[in-house]
Order: structure tokens, then C-alpha cells, then sequence
């Protein structure tokens, strides 16, 4: 393990029963990039996701967030995690943007009665990194859904987390705002210096916005910088996926998703 590592993922495999989902998976996460799993629908990219995050637990292989083995980690307050079913909140949910993001300092304060004049200026802080400061005082239910998932990604950045893990983060973020959405997430990445995992289905935009990429099947057929993504072509691919090579070929072109 490289102590710049801030995931480490040593050959890990998973199944559920008996049908293998992840085999043999390698995987280093160097401190400050910003990294998108990209793979099919099924391929284990929330599985992955769910052993990063502790609440499943390998059968072979080993994890390490900040240089200390998963089974031994503590410090969760490190670990922000955007999960996607937080942007299908009911359109009645009777709060505000603030009160939301509020939600995320309470594991850290316990309780809201606590809340001090510096509380109130770090959900600020972090509602203007995510560009939603002028909605503040508005009711959740009343954003779209791109809106509503830069909120809960506010909701992650308030305990000043140094790994953002996104699951999925543009389903529900229409089409013509998903590149701003990852300039976002980018600006994010280059001025906080957090290290930021997401996994998508759409490899189309985000590949313009990461530092690394990895894509996953089962197994993990890629790994590196994104413009060595970007020189492999379609041949260097075919171990992938006979359909997602096309479309990883061609993403520019037709805006890529992989289904
Ligand atoms: P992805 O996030 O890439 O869509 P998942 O990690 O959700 O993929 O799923 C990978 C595979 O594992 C799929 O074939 C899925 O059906 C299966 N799977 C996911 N969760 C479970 C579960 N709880 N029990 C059994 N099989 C599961």
C-alpha cells in the first residue's frame, strides 16, 4: 500500500450466495483525485461501494481507508457519502435547504440545541461550494432534482469530510445540467483538495471532468489517469463489454450511457 493511498482495495472479491459479483478487484485511490467507476448496470459498482463503506464485508481480500484496515477504522467523520436514494427525498418533505444541510452536522454535534453563529456559517460555506447559497431559506421540495442533489452533497461537505463517495449522483440532474454538475464536483475536487469516488452508469460527461477513471465488470478492466482512458480505443476495450465498447468508443459522439 502507498501511503498516499486514501482507499486501498487489495484482491477483493465478493459474491451474494453463490453468483460472484466482484472478483479479484485492485484498486488504489491516490489522496486529492477525483475518480469515476464507470460500468453497466449489475456490474458491482454499489456493491463496491457498500465494502468501501463497511456495510458489507469481503470474502477474500482486504480494504484500507487512510492507511488502516476497514475492520479498524474509526474516523467516519472523514467519509461523506451521498447515497442514491438521497435525491428521491418526498417532494412534500417539510424543510429547508439550510435545515437539510444542518442535518449533516448534528453527527458531529449531537444535538441541534448546540447549533452556534459558526455552525450557521459553515452550512453557508457549504451551500455557496456547491453554488445553492441564494437557496438557503427555500423549501427543498421545491428544487429539481439537480438542485436538490447539490443540497445533500452540502448535507456531506459540512463536517469538512476528506473523502466524498457519490453513488450515482446525476440520475434525477437533467440532461442540459449534468456538465455543470460535474464542474461542480470538479471545482470541489481542485479547490478543497477532497478526494472525491463516484460511480455512474453515464460515462458520456464525466469523463471530461475526472482525474482517473476505472471500469468496472466484475472485474476491473481499466484503471488509470483519464487521458489514458482517453487514448484506448475500442480494440483495447473489447474485454469490457461488446456493447459498452461501442459506447465508450463513441461517447462523445452519441453521450454515452452504458445499460
Ligand atoms: P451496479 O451498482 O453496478 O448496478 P450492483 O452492485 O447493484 O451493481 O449489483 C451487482 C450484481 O449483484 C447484480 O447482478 C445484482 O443483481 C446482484 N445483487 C445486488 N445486490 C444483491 C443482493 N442483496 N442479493 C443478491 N444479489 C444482489
Amino acid at each position: 500500500m502507498t501511503s498516499q493511498s486514501i482507499i486501498d482495495i487489495q484482491q477483493v472479491s465478493y459474491r451474494y450466495e453463490k453468483d460472484i459479483v466482484l472478483e479479484n478487484i485492485n484498486l488504489s485511490i491516490p489522496n486529492g483525485s477525483f475518480l469515476a467507476i464507470v460500468g453497466p448496470n449489475g456490474s458491482g459498482k454499489s456493491t463496491l461501494l457498500k465494502l468501501i463503506l463497511g456495510l458489507l464485508k469481503p470474502q477474500k481480500g482486504e480494504i484500507f481507508l487512510f492507511g488502516q484496515e476497514l475492520n479498524k477504522f474509526k474516523d467516519w467523520q472523514m467519509v461523506g457519502y451521498v447515497s442514491q436514494k438521497a435525491n428521491s427525498f418526498n417532494t412534500g418533505f417539510p424543510a429547508t435547504v439550510f435545515e437539510v444541510v444542518s442535518s449533516g452536522l448534528t453527527k458531529k454535534l449531537g444535538m441541534f440545541r448546540f447549533f452556534k453563529k459558526e455552525h450557521k456559517q459553515k452550512v453557508l460555506e457549504a451551500l455557496e461550494a456547491v453554488g445553492m447559497k441564494k437557496f438557503s431559506s427555500r423549501n427543498i421540495g421545491e428544487l429539481s432534482g439537480g438542485q436538490q442533489q447539490r443540497v445533500f452533497i452540502a448535507r456531506a461537505l459540512v463536517s469538512e469530510p476528506k473523502l466524498l463517495i457519490l453513488d450515482e449522483p446525476t440520475v434525477g440532474v437533467d440532461a442540459e445540467n449534468v456538465n455543470a454538475f460535474y464542474q461542480m464536483l470538479a471545482d470541489l475536487n481542485k479547490s478543497r483538495g477532497i478526494t472525491l469516488l463516484l460511480v455512474t452508469h453515464d460515462i458520456g460527461t464525466v469523463s471530461d471532468k475526472v482525474t482517473h477513471v476505472a471500469c468496472l465488470n466484475k472485474h476491473l478492466h481499466f484503471h488509470g489517469e483519464t487521458k489514458e482512458f482517453e487514448h484506448l480505443n475500442a480494440e483495447g476495450m473489447s474485454e469490457f463489454y461488446g456493447h459498452g465498447v461501442h459506447m465508450l468508443a463513441h461517447h462523445h459522439e452519441h453521450g454515452g450511457v452504458l445499460n
